[in-house]
């Protein structure tokens, strides 16, 4: 019996949201609080007469800490799941210090006038999150989130130490559109055209966006083309995991895709750096974002399927040893379950999850942690049960 309050009502919330709502059990109370109204109220109206959990609706903007105290003060919430935007997460974690409440989200915190993202600033809060006895639960999305679980359990059940770790991010889902992004336009965009980086032995390597390509066929979906990316969860795996030698991340981008992303880039559309159109301050992504289709209506149209795992190499009881751990997700499962694609599905799911195991005690610990830092077993055992089943290969195909 508890009360969450989610921020965000976007494509990623609504999921979440969904699966609170199928576990009453846990999440008895919910409050959905976003900078727009009307979509909470519109969530709030579709799932209400489906589920026991009591749900309630506010207006905040998440930028404002003083605003945001205001709705946590009222509403009395033990956890606050942020699935708004990464701009956000520094005033979310401010004010739930400052409320007393414990705190999740799925991206880490990027300063929205620079395209870097890192861990640093949220881990400048981890004394202060310790000291009052709070616990804040970082990325605990698809990726972030469950490869960082799956990390944790192959590091626990299957290894001594883990040397390489490969996560692959298969998307095999076709919208029908010739140029879509599966999640925030803005976020997404600002992913896939930054350099791409890895860590070996202890260092970042930088690569050109794009530079470095990989084909794998991937169980459930097929062959596919996917290229090196700088992703966040290198940052905490590099640190967290024992024997780590080399981490990299690959994401599946089909041809079509990078064509029109390089047009973009090309004539400047992907730019953060504000211009003057007609009198008016523009950014020309948030511009971009404005006329591509909002990815919380991809759910209809999208079929296919998503494979994303992590392939580990490593020693156990001296011998050399490399095991797989996946997820197929059905794009079309999830808008039957959910009403929404299977990106969003991925994150979101987790994300109950990881709220489910604070409330529930099994990762109530204070201060600030990443996934890989908690016990992984009561969340894989979550993840079959919640509609994410993970499968394991003793014998993987590795990336060269
Ligand atoms: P959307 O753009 O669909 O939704 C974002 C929501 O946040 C919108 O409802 C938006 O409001 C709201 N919001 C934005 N700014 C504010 C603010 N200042 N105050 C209050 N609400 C605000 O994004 P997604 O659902 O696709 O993504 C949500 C998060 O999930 C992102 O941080 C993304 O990076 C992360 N993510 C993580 C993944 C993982 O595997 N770890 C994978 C995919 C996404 P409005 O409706 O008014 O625009």
């Amino acid at each position: 019996m508890s009360r969450a309050l989610i921020i965000g009502a976007g494509g990623v919330a609504g999921v979440v949201i969904a699966k609170c709502c199928q576990n009453s059990e846990v999440f008895s109370e919910i409050m959905i609080a976003s900078r727009t109204k009307e979509k909470c109220d519109a969530i709030r109206d579709k799932l209400q007469p489906t589920t026991k959990t009591v749900i309630s609706t506010a207006r905040v903007d998440a930028d404002n800490v003083e605003e945001l105290c205001g709705v946590i003060r009222e509403y009395k919430p033990q956890i606050v799941i942020n699935v708004a935007l990464p701009y956000q997460d520094l005033h979310i974690m401010d004010a739930c210090l400052e409320c007393g409440v414990d705190y999740l989200d799925t991206a880490n915190y990027e300063p929205e006038d620079t395209a870097k993202f890192e861990y640093s600033w949220q881990w400048a809060y981890r004394e202060r999150f310790e000291k009052a006895g709070l616990t804040a639960i970082l990325g605990c999305g698809f990726d972030p989130g469950v490869t960082g679980v799956f990390s944790a359990y192959a590091m626990k059940h299957e290894f001594d130490e883990i040397n390489y770790i490969d996560i692959l991010d298969c998307n095999g889902g076709d919208h029908g559109y010739p140029f879509a992004t599966n999640f925030n336009p803005e976020i997404n965009i600002r992913e896939v055209s930054a350099k791409g980086s890895y860590i070996e032995d202890g260092k970042w390597v930088e690569t050109e966006p794009m530079e470095i390509k990989r084909v794998y066929n991937f169980k459930g979906v097929g062959e596919k083309d996917m290229y090196l990316l700088h992703h966040e969860e290198l940052e905490s795996l590099a640190l967290n995991i024992k024997g780590i030698k080399r981490i990299r991340f690959f994401m599946t981008f089909g041809q079509s895709y990078l064509t029109h992303l390089k047009c973009l880039e090309n004539v400047g559309m992907t730019s953060i750096k504000p211009i003057m159109f007609e009198g008016k301050e523009i950014v020309p992504l948030q511009f971009l974002k404005a006329v591509l289709p909002d990815p919380a209506s991809l759910g209809p149209r999208t079929v296919g399927k998503t494979n994303i795992g992590c392939i580990f190499q490593g020693k156990k009881d001296g011998k050399d040893k490399s095991y797989y751990l996946y997820n197929i997700c059905d794009h079309q499962e999830c808008y039957k379950e959910v009403g929404s694609q299977a990106i969003s599905y991925t994150t979101g799911v987790p994300a109950m999850i990881g709220a489910m195991m604070v409330l529930t005690g099994k990762w109530k610990k204070a201060g600030v942690h990443n996934v890989e830092e908690l016990d992984p077993d009561p969340f894989m055992e979550a993840l079959n049960k919640w509609g994410l089943p993970w499968e394991e290969d003793h014998n993987p195909v590795l990336v060269d």
